[in-house]
């Protein structure tokens, strides 16, 4: 079943008379129990995809458009009281800095409490503190951390306290942010498998946004991946990652070394993201990439749909360049 179903979505932001379309014409579906990644490189879009879906860009300086819909629902004709009833409860959010939005001067355990109590007005004490206790064994933290400050975590700690925050209240969607890119190689693998195991048992849905294209093969069933604000490849990681066809998608898989296989030379991509403030007439992708044709230059190239779901925002996908 779909559960989050994104249409034709735009995000333009209106800066010093300028138009910066970060989001364009963007759709994807995802289904009950997905894992999808998002990735691309700084400035492709992703965060700002991420916020729209919670309606948590500044107002008067963006402009959002499309359809966003969740269970039926489109976030985007919801009502600021309305939206309460969705954000955490329903579709909950982890930043690389989540924490940073606590106070460094309460106990961890009585914030979490308050944040709890904003949904759960007439919870009993022992109701709560039970919550609590669940909620640090659910991320594997030691139940003194209840009585502990900001600053005497780890930031492993610190992101398995985001963690417990975003999986309060049973949401059916959580969204991670570059929520565990700071820390160690060891706790972000530890991290990562232990989400993964959680949102088995929870039936929590995923969406993770990194830069990492081994955190995605290692820990994700579907890929998004975004260039300059565009939705360029969607599809199964296993279908991806073995043939990828869109050639930004194949410079990002050439950039990073495989986990498993011979360590060759990494090969990035050459060029910058484009203006998103300028409109162009060709292919998005048309100034970095090296297969390009004429048609390129002078015609945006639609999404092709494949098999599997597969969709791929390039003119030589449909094999007709
Ligand atoms: P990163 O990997 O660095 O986090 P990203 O893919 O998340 O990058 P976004 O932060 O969504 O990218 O930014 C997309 C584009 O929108 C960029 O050109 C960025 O400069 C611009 N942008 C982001 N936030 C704002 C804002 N509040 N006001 C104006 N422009 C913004
Ligand atoms: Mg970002």
């Amino acid at each position: 079943m779909t559960l989050l179903s994104i249409k034709n979505e735009n995000v333009i932001y209106k800066v010093k008379n300028k138009s910066i379309h970060a989001v364009n014409n963007v759709s994807f579906d995802i289904e009950q129990q997905d894992s999808l990644g998002i990735v691309g490189e700084s400035g492709s879009g992703k965060s700002t995809l991420a916020l729209s879906i919670l309606r948590l860009l500044p107002k008067k300086t963006t402009e959002v458009s499309g359809e966003i819909i969740f269970e039926g629902i489109n976030l985007l004709d919801l009502s600021e009281s309305e939206l309460e009833n969705i954000r955490w409860k329903e579709i909950s959010v982890v930043f690389q800095k989540s924490m940073n939005s606590l106070s460094p001067i309460h106990k961890i355990g009585s914030q979490m409490s308050d944040i709890y109590m904003l949904h759960n007005k007439t919870a009993s004490k022992a109701e709560v503190k039970n919550k609590m206790t669940e909620l640090l064994e659910l991320v594997n933290l030691p139940q003194r951390v209840y009585t502990m400050y900001q600053h005497e975590l780890s930031g492993g700690m610190m992101q398995r306290v985001s963690i417990a925050l975003s999986l309060m209240h049973n949401p059916k969607l959580i969204i991670m942010d570059e929520a565990t890119t700071a820390l160690d190689v060891i706790t972000q693998g530890q991290i990562l498998s232990e989400i993964t195991e959680l949102e088995k048992r929870l039936n929590v849905t995923r969406i993770m946004i990194t830069h990492d294209m081994s955190v995605v093969a290692n820990t994700c069933k579907k890929i998004a991946v975004m260039y300059a604000g565009n939705l360029v490849e969607f599809g199964f990681v296993k279908d991806i990652i073995s043939n990828p066809k869109h050639p930004y998608t194949q410079g990002l898989l050439k950039s990073f070394p495989t986990l498993k296989g011979e360590r060759g030379v990494l090969r990035g991509i050459s060029g910058s993201l484009p203006d998103l403030s300028v409109q162009h007439d060709g292919c998005i992708f048309e100034s970095r990439c090296a297969a390009k044709g004429e048609r390129c230059l002078k015609e945006k190239p639609g999404t092709v749909i494949l098999e599997n779901g597969r969709m791929v925002m390039c003119h030589s996908a449909g094999g007709d360049n």
